[in-house]
């Protein structure tokens, strides 16, 4: 639901890869960065939302979330379903792979194309490189045992 006008990816690359160094869900600092609310949102509230970054408490970050799904238990230790509870129940072991900014309705979609056509291709290329050093390895162990 962000505005039209959204987050210039170019004045914002810098800041994203700081996000992305740090192992931490990335998604709430990902809102902040965004336009926030426009006003042409469909929600029957009284209060003017436009411009604002809060969260929504949809979950979709958490549905999204890798570490969440290969340990459910993590989900039944609260109730809310909140970028801050996110947080709480992923904290240092983030995979940071980007997923729950993707998820987020509130993060531009200026920023998710940024992490698709960045930080996930970037992330592809590193696995990639893993995967060759890793087979060079396996080959180097398969060639000294024969
Ligand atoms: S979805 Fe990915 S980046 Fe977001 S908290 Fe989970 S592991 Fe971290
Ligand atoms: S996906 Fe939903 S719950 Fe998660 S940060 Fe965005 S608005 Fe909040």
């Amino acid at each position: 639901m962000p505005q039209r006008i959204q987050t210039d990816p170019a004045r914002v690359e810098r800041v994203l890869k700081v996000v992305f160094s740090q192992p931490r869900p990335p998604v709430a600092r990902c809102r902040l960065l965004s336009s926030g609310f426009g006003p042409a949102h469909m929600l029957k509230v009284d209060t003017d939302l436009a411009g604002s970054q809060a969260c929504l408490g949809c979950g979709s970050c958490m549905d999204a979330c890798p570490v969440m799904a290969r340990d459910p238990r993590r989900r039944a230790r609260l109730e809310t379903r909140t970028s801050m509870a996110l947080e709480t129940l992923v904290g240092e072991d983030c995979d940071r792979c980007g997923n729950c900014a993707l998820a987020c309705p509130q993060v531009d979609t200026t920023i998710k194309h940024y992490l698709v056509q960045t930080h996930l291709a970037e992330g592809m290329d590193r696995l990639l490189a893993q995967s060759a050093t890793d087979e060079m390895l396996v080959l180097d162990l398969y060639l000294g045992e024969s």
